[in-house]
C-alpha cells in the first residue's frame, strides 16, 4: 500500500470502535461523524490529502525500499544529510499546514518509529523478538500510513511515589498476566492526545524507573490498536464548541482532544511488544535508539512554524490598530524575530551537523535540538502573553459572526474599524488573536507547549547533568591557577 488519501484515514477511523467517553457519552461507533472530533479529523485528513498533491507529493512523499510504492517522507530512513534535509522540510510542510497548532502530526511518531526500527539490535539484546517485532511494527505503519499517538506518563495521584507505590500498585498501567501469546495489562496512564482519532497508540516508557523487581510490571514497550478490546478513552472537556471558523480561527480546525488512557485487562500479543520487563533498558529507550532526536528534530521544525505564524500575528495586530512605531512594541516584535532565527539557526545547525548513528541512520545533532527543546516551553509562553498586552480591550471588543451579520453589524461597521481593517475584517482578525492567546484553546496550547517532553524542570536537570561542561570548567580552572591569579602570586 502506498500514502493514504484524507478520505482513507476517515474510512477507516469510521470502521474501527474505540472505546472513548467525552462529555458524559460513550462514543463507539462514527469517530469521524462526532462534534468532538470531526472538525480535527477533517484537518488530519487534509495532511494526509496533502500527500498526493502534484506540489507537495515529492517532498512529503518518498519511494517505499520495498514496493517503490510513495510512503511518508517521515518514515524514510535517512542516510544522508540530503535525506534529513527532505524528511525536515517534509516536516515544515505539514506543520505550515496548522500554523504548528496540531502536535501529534502523523511524522511525529513516525521518527520515532523509524529510528527504533533501525535499532532492532538494540531491542534484540532483550530478546531476538523484539528486535523482529519492532521492525515488522514499523514497516506495518509505514505500509499501511497508520497515524500513531502514544501515552508514557502513569497517573498523577501521588509524585512523591512510584508507579510501583501508588494504590499498593493497583493505579498505573501494569502487566498483570501472561498468557500463551503475550500480556494483558491494567491500570491507566495519561495522556493520549489524538488517541480517540488515531490508529494505533503506541504505550512506550517515559517515567525514570529504579530497575528494582517492583518497576519489572511497569517496564514495557508495546503497540496495540485504539480500538483494542477492555481500551478506554477518557477525555476531557472538548474545546471545538461547534463554532464558525469566523469565531473559533484555531478550535474549529486544530481542537486535539487529550484523553486518560484506561486499560481494562487489555491483551497485547506478543508480536506488538518490544520489550517487556527491562528498566535498564527502558531507561535509555530512546536516547540510546536515538528516537528521541528524530522526535525533537520533527518538534523543531514543528514550533518554527509556530514562532512564524506568532511574529505574522504580532505583526499583523500592530499595523491594525497603528502601534507599530512604539518603541515598546518593537521590542516585544523584535523578541518575536529574534526567537525565529534563534529557532531556525538550532534547527539548521541539527542538520548541518548531523552525523550517522552506530546504525548507519543519518542523525540530526542533538546538543543544538535539546537547547531547542529545553528553552521552547518557556518561551512559547511569552506569545500569548505580548498578544494581550498589546490587543489590550481589543480582545473583549469582539463580537461574534452572529452579530457581525446580524443585529450589531451598523454598530461593528461604524465603531470597530481599525486603521487599516473594516469593522468586519477587524473582528476577524482580532477573533484570531483570541484563539492564539485567550481562549481554552490557547490556554490548552500554552500548557502543550510547556509539557511537551516532560516536566521542564527535569528535562533542564538532564540537561545540566549530561551536557559535557568540563573543557569551559578546565579553562576557568587553568585561568585560576595561572601566575597572578591568587592575591600576592
Ligand atoms: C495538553 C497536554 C497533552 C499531553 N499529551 C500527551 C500525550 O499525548 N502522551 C503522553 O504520554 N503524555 C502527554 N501529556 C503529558 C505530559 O507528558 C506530562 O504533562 C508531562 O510529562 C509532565 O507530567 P505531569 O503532567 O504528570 O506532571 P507532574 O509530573 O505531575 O508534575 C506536576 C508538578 O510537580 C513537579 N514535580 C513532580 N514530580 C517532580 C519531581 N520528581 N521532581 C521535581 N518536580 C516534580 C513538576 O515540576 C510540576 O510542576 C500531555 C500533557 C498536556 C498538558
Amino acid at each position: 500500500m502506498a500514502v493514504r488519501t484524507g478520505s482513507e484515514y476517515i474510512e477507516r477511523l469510521r470502521a474501527s470502535a474505540p472505546t472513548v467517553i467525552v462529555e458524559g457519552e460513550t462514543v463507539t461507533v462514527g469517530i469521524p461523524d462526532h462534534p468532538a472530533f470531526r472538525n480535527v479529523v477533517a484537518t488530519y485528513a487534509e495532511l494526509f490529502d496533502m500527500q498526493h498533491d502534484a506540489a507537495l507529493r515529492d517532498v512529503l512523499t518518498d519511494p517505499s525500499p520495498v514496493t517503490g510504492e510513495p510512503v511518508a517522507t517521515s518514515f524514510m530512513v535517512p542516510r544522508t544529510r540530503d535525506d534529513l534535509d527532505k524528511r525536515g522540510r517534509a516536516m515544515k510542510t505539514w506543520a505550515d499546514h496548522s500554523f504548528g497548532m496540531l502536535g501529534r502530526t502523523g511524522d511525529y511518531l513516525n521518527s520515532c518509529l523509524m529510528a527504533l526500527s533501525e535499532a532492532e539490535g538494540w531491542f534484540a539484546q532483550a530478546d531476538p523478538a523484539f528486535g523482529e517485532n519492532i521492525r515488522r511494527y514499523y514497516e506495518m505503519a509505514r505500509d499501511q500510513d497508520l497515524l500513531s499517538t502514544h501515552t508514557l506518563v502513569p497517573p498523577q495521584a501521588n509524585r512523591s511515589q512510584s508507579a510501583g507505590q501508588q494504590l499498593g500498585g493497583a493505579l498505573a498501567a501494569r502487566i498483570v498476566k501472561e498468557t500463551d501469546n503475550g500480556v494483558v495489562v491494567r491500570g491507566a496512564r495519561l495522556l493520549a492526545t489524538i488517541g480517540p482519532t488515531a490508529d494505533e497508540l503506541l504505550v512506550f516508557p517515559s517515567t525514570v524507573l529504579k530497575g528494582t523487581l517492583d518497576d519489572a510490571p511497569y517496564s514495557f514497550a508495546f503497540a496495540i490498536p485504539c480500538d483494542t478490546p477492555g481500551l478506554r478513552f477518557v477525555c476531557r472537556e472538548p474545546m471545538d464548541r461547534g463554532r464558525s471558523h469566523f469565531d473559533h480561527p484555531l478550535a474549529s480546525r486544530f481542537e486535539e482532544m487529550d484523553a486518560v488512557v484506561v486499560f481494562d485487562d487489555v491483551h497485547v500479543p506478543y508480536e506488538r511488544c518490544f520489550l517487556l520487563g527491562h528498566p535498564e533498558l527502558c531507561n535509555t529507550f530512546y536516547t540510546e535508539t536515538t528516537a528521541v532526536a528524530h522526535m525533537t528534530h520533527q518538534v523543531a521544525r514543528r514550533t518554527t512554524a509556530k514562532t512564524e505564524f506568532m511574529l505574522g500575528l504580532i505583526t499583523c495586530l500592530t499595523e491594525a490598530i497603528g502601534i507599530g512605531k512604539f518603541q515598546h512594541v518593537q521590542q516585544d516584535v523584535a523578541e518575536a524575530i529574534v526567537a525565529l532565527e534563534i529557532m531556525r539557526a538550532l534547527v539548521r545547525a541539527a542538520e548541518v551537523d548531523a552525523a550517522p548513528n552506530r546504525f548507519g541512520v543519518m542523525t540530526p545533532k542533538w546538543e543544538p535540538l535539546n537547547a531547542a527543546r529545553n528553552w521552547y516551553p518557556k518561551l512559547y509562553q511569552r506569545f500569548p502573553e505580548i498578544l494581550r498586552k498589546l490587543s489590550a480591550s481589543g480582545l473583549m471588543a469582539l463580537p461574534t459572526e452572529a452579530d457581525v451579520v446580524g443585529p450589531a453589524r451598523a454598530d461593528v461597521e461604524a465603531f470597530l474599524q481599525s486603521a487599516t481593517l473594516n469593522g468586519p475584517e477587524r473582528t476577524r482578525l482580532f477573533r484570531l488573536v483570541w484563539d492564539t492567546c485567550i481562549s481554552s484553546f490557547a490556554g490548552r496550547q500554552a500548557l502543550y507547549e510547556y509539557y511537551f517532553f516532560g516536566d521542564p524542570v527535569r528535562m533542564a536537570g538532564a540537561l545540566a547533568d549530561s551536557y559535557d561542561k568540563e573543557p569551559f570548567a578546565e579553562r576557568i580552572r587553568q585561568f585560576l591557577s595561572s601566575p597572578g591569579a591568587l592575591p600576592g602570586r
